[in-house]
């Protein structure tokens, strides 16, 4: 699909380059209709899709460790640590 596209903006260079008399503006659209025109044929595959536009949206939910409360301080801790971080008694 890509590919025709590119077709297709080589061919509307190709019109764009016989219709003007500008030099610049024929030779940007040589290079436009050379570069676009090569990739045309030389494009190897259909690209994958483009990842969907909600995947950063879904941020992976922050894994829900376990945690505990201190008993000294109330504060959540992990349930790994033996030592409160906060006021560093033992949980
Ligand atoms: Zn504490």
């Amino acid at each position: 699909m890509l590919r025709y596209s590119f077709l297709a903006t080589s061919i509307l260079s190709a019109l764009n380059f016989l219709l003007t008399d500008v030099f610049v503006v024929q030779v940007i659209l040589g290079i436009c209709l050379v570069v676009s025109l090569g990739i045309a044929i030389i494009w190897p595959e259909p690209l994958p899709p483009p990842p969907s536009p909600d995947l950063w949206s879904e941020a992976p939910k922050t894994k829900e460790r376990e945690m505990k409360i201190c008993s000294n301080c109330g504060k959540a801790v992990d349930q790994k640590w033996s030592m409160c971080p906060y006021c560093s008694k033992k949980v």
